[in-house]
């Protein structure tokens, strides 16, 4: 079976700086796949590279059996990727409503829509009409996953959901996984807090220093060979 979304031997950098070097993932349709690692490990430069918001210098993204390199984000937006950037990007003055119709602009067909939205996160239904500069952190997440959700995307990319927030408001958007997995939905999800990785993803991919140094269904791995992989003091090759 061919990936839905992959990423082949990319490198990737900002500049003279790389980043990325020869990066090489495959997500299968419905799968999880968590991308764990240190802070500039290079996660959300890979998520970029899916985006199409940053080329990368040598390799190729697949997408759904397409060569999806040279297309920019909003060509990949409308085939189905779809991101939730690290630090939320609400336009504060709209209000939730006006914010959650912005996602529905490269609409694909299926089953998200605003009131699908509402009933994941009933809170956003009763504050709807408030300008997004008025919310919590949590609600401003919440809002952001919605947002992406309004297009019907096949893959949702989600950069560090629960950066700053409360734990009981992380509780509550990991709560939202499910319900937004049974649609269907492929999910790429970037987490620093590898018992959450364990507990919601099925692969998990750990990055060191702009390479995949451990690979493999979550099942397979375990919690001390992730955590060397991440720190860098694995003994063993990349898997
Ligand atoms: P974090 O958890 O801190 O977001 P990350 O694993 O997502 O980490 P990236 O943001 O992909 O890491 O960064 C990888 C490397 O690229 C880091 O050294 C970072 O400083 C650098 N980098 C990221 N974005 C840019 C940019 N816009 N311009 C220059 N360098 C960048």
């Amino acid at each position: 079976m061919s990936a839905l979304l992959e990423v082949r031997s990319v490198t990737a950098g900002y500049g003279d700086f790389q980043a990325l070097f020869d990066v090489s993932l495959e997500v299968e349709e419905g799968e999880l796949l968590a991308l764990v690692g240190a802070n500039g490990a290079g996660k959300s430069t890979i998520l970029r590279t899916m985006t199409g918001t940053l080329s990368p210098m040598t390799g190729s993204v697949w997408f759904d059996g397409e060569d999806v390199t040279s297309l920019g984000d909003d060509a990949r937006a409308r085939r189905g990727i779809s991101l939730v950037p690290e630090g939320r990007r609400m336009f504060p003055s709209l209000t939730i409503e006006e914010n959650l119709r912005v996602g529905a602009a490269t609409r694909r067909t299926g089953p998200w829509d605003l009131d699908a939205v509402f009933d994941m996160i009933p809170l956003l239904r009763d504050r709807r009409r408030r300008p997004a500069a008025t919310l919590s952190g949590g609600e401003q997440q919440a809002v952001a996953i919605g947002r992406a959700l309004m297009g019907n995307p096949r893959v949702l990319l989600m950069d560090e959901v629960s950066l700053g927030l409360a734990p009981v408001v992380v509780e509550q958007i990991y709560e939202s996984l499910p319900s937004i997995r049974a649609g269907g939905i492929t999910v790429v999800l970037v987490e620093q807090d590898l018992s959450r990785s364990f507990a919601v993803a099925d692969e998990m991919a750990c990055i060191l220093e702009g390479r995949v140094a451990l690979r493999g269904p979550v099942k397979s791995l375990t919690r001390d060979e992730v955590t060397a992989a991440y720190f860098g003091t694995s003994t063993e090759g990349a898997s």
